[in-house]
């Protein structure tokens, strides 16, 4: 019987939640900066979120990504591992880094884009970085998902 009750209450959830869509821009420049440092969605919007890079220098010499990580993630040893990787772009390969990422873009050069999209998960501050070796000190900025 218990099981029966949970099963309807899952159910009206659902039916009354409203996802809401949220679209955020970022840029990425020559001069190694991001133009948006902060981003605020709500638990479960569907968020697509597009970099641009602005500049005109090839991915090899100023390539930009964003990675955004999971909150308590400890940012200067996942951007440690991340410069390694290389052959991933930049993007560490190994289960246990692997499983800070929360979304990413993959990496771009002068006058590239991505877009990804992506379900706001739990509440918390979630940091984003670019992992191209060197630019996470400049290049970070928080996506803070508030609760519902
Ligand atoms: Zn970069």
């Amino acid at each position: 019987m218990k099981k029966l009750i949970l099963t309807a209450v899952a159910v009206c959830a659902g039916t009354f939640a409203h996802a809401e869509e949220k679209k955020v821009e970022i840029s990425g420049n020559d001069q190694m900066q991001f133009d948006v440092k902060a981003i605020e969605v709500t638990e479960g919007d569907k968020v697509t979120l597009i970099l641009k890079h602005t500049g005109k220098l090839p991915k090899v010499a100023m390539g930009h990504n964003v990675v955004i990580l999971k909150p308590g993630t400890d940012i200067a040893a996942f951007a440690t591992k991340a410069m390694q990787a290389a052959a991933t772009e930049y993007l560490p390969a190994d289960e246990e880094t692997k499983e800070k990422i929360f979304a990413h873009t993959k990496l771009v050069g002068g006058g590239e884009e991505d877009t990804i999209t992506f379900t706001a998960g739990e509440p918390g501050a979630y940091t984003y970085i670019c992992t191209f070796p060197g630019h996470f000190a400049l290049m970070q900025g928080v996506l803070t998902v508030k609760a519902k």
